[in-house]
């Protein structure tokens, strides 16, 4: 392909996408396909020789897109949102044009740099004080492993990266029953073990139960186990829920242990400075992610990890003697030292894009209206007859049940109300438990939802449920 045909593709693909978004309503939100369709589409073997961009092009419309679940879909109320935005695919076409590597400073000056600044207007606008420095993480999940990787540092006194946790005292973490699965699988992958991940019991709001914490950690203490981390949540997946933080950083602090705060979803709500009260003593905790990827209008992966002490971190990954002395005279981070992977993608460009084309108070109205819609349509549920708001709204997050009278079986019914509803392509769901029962989740957030959508998904919702009831 040359430039000038890569040129011509280039504006027909914009083109394409511009149409995508502008019309997304017509597509079934979460994709119809049965399993093995798209693969049964697909040659077995790669081809011989090159083809066409027009031929490749129609094939990814004809095959592949039936096969995609339309994340950007402004009735896409499942999960937690995974928005993107215009101006944040336009600076990712720049990012995989430049294809630039980004580990080191000298890869790519620029981008280290740009990262620094626009972690720092992230900071500032979630209200973090100066004493935390970011970096941009490719999932929350990583940040998580990282912090447990310092974490563990901190407790074994360096012996974590250099000899290794076997035979040693078992290091502790704790976190609550409701935290997400990137916690113990965390613990997994540093070698902790989930066996030492503790779960501490929550409260009927789902937030962790502080006196069960002190009774884990003190038992473990007892026995000569080392307690290593704790991993609040500022937003669970399940409901939203958030531990009590303040508290917690107060036992971390008296225990000398370190403490994370998972806020990988509901952390964007932080920008608004009405919210910062629910997250009172997060400046007490040792690192902090939340992801932009999900809220904040930034495509998939930007994940902001925001820490007390990179250079702890720094120090238990680097594999070069002279690093700390190159970063102390260069002031810039070698991010290479703060991620699991060396390799780089240039994603501070996206933010940056994104924090300087919606602004501030862009970004701060578009939560508000997600708010303002959560609570409306609370509000529309605890009036309906049939059905029971089960949670929140917690920020933008509430799930309910359908709960006819006379029927024995809710659980059953609301899977087959989940299933309809999600089967008809119209709105996309997704379930958890909660207090036992098990509810649907609507989480919204999208970045092309506004109160209509979430209406017309109610009514459709309610009209599969008086479907099944028939
Ligand atoms: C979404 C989510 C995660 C995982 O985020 P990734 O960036 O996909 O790793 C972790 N914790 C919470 C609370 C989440 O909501």
């Amino acid at each position: 392909m040359d430039f000038e045909e890569f040129r011509l593709s280039g504006h027909d693909f914009v083109s394409w996408m511009a149409d995508y978004l502008s019309e997304i309503e017509r597509y079934p939100v979460r994709a119809q396909v049965e399993p093995g369709a798209i693969l049964a589409q697909l040659p077995r073997e790669a081809p011989q020789d090159g083809e066409s961009i027009a031929r490749i092009f129609a094939d990814f419309t004809r095959i592949l897109l039936p096969g995609i679940t339309h994340w950007q879909h402004p009735r896409f109320l499942a999960y937690f949102p995974a928005n993107s935005s215009p101006p944040s695919v336009l600076a990712e076409m720049l990012t995989a044009t430049l294809g630039a590597q980004c580990m080191l400073w000298e890869t790519s000056p620029a981008a280290a740099e740009l990262e620094v600044r626009v972690m720092e207007w992230l900071a500032a606008l979630i209200g973090l004080p100066p004493s935390f420095t970011g970096s941009i993480q490719d999932s929350a999940s990583s940040a998580t492993i990282l912090a447990i990787i310092a974490a563990a540092e901190r407790a074994s006194g360096g012996r974590f990266s250099r000899d290794g946790l076997a035979g040693g005292p078992r290091l502790i973490l704790y976190c609550s029953a409701e935290a997400h699965s990137s916690v113990e699988k965390g613990a997994r992958i540093v070698g902790i073990g989930a066996a030492n991940v503790r779960k501490i019991p929550v409260d009927s709001e789902g937030a962790l139960k502080v006196p069960a914490l002190r009774e884990a950690i003190a038992a473990d203490r007892a026995c000569g186990h080392v307690p290593a981390g704790i991993v609040a949540c500022f937003g669970t997946t399940g409901i939203g829920a958030v531990d009590p933080i303040a508290q917690l950083s107060d036992i971390a602090r008296a225990e000398d242990i370190h403490l994370h705060v998972d806020a990988a979803w509901a952390g964007a709500a932080l920008i608004l400075p009405e919210l910062r009260g629910r997250a009172a003593g997060l400046d007490g905790a040792d690192s902090i992610v939340f992801n932009p990827h999900k809220w904040l209008m930034t495509n998939f992966d930007c994940s902001a990890f925001f820490m007390r002490d990179p250079v702890r971190l720094a120090g238990a990954l680097s594999l070069t003697p002279a690093y700390l002395e190159t970063r102390q005279t260069a002031a810039i981070p070698e991010y290479r030292d703060w991620s699991i992977a060396l390799g780089r993608r240039f994603r501070a460009l996206k933010l940056w894009f994104v924090l300087r084309s919606y602004g501030i108070e862009g970004l701060r109205t578009k939560l508000r209206a997600d708010l303002a819609a959560a609570e409306r349509l609370a509000s529309v549920i605890r009036q309906s007859e049939d059905f029971e708001l089960t949670s929140g709204p917690n920020f933008a997050l509430l799930s309910f049940r359908y709960a006819p009278s006379g029927v024995a079986d809710l659980d059953g019914l609301n899977e087959k109300l989940l299933r309809a509803v999600n089967d008809s392509g119209f709105t996309y769901l997704t379930k958890t438990r909660h207090g036992g029962r098990l509810v649907i989740r609507i989480s919204i957030g999208q970045t092309y939802t506004t109160w209509r959508h979430i209406e017309e998904s109610w009514h459709h919702i309610a009209a599969c449920a008086r479907a099944l009831a028939r």
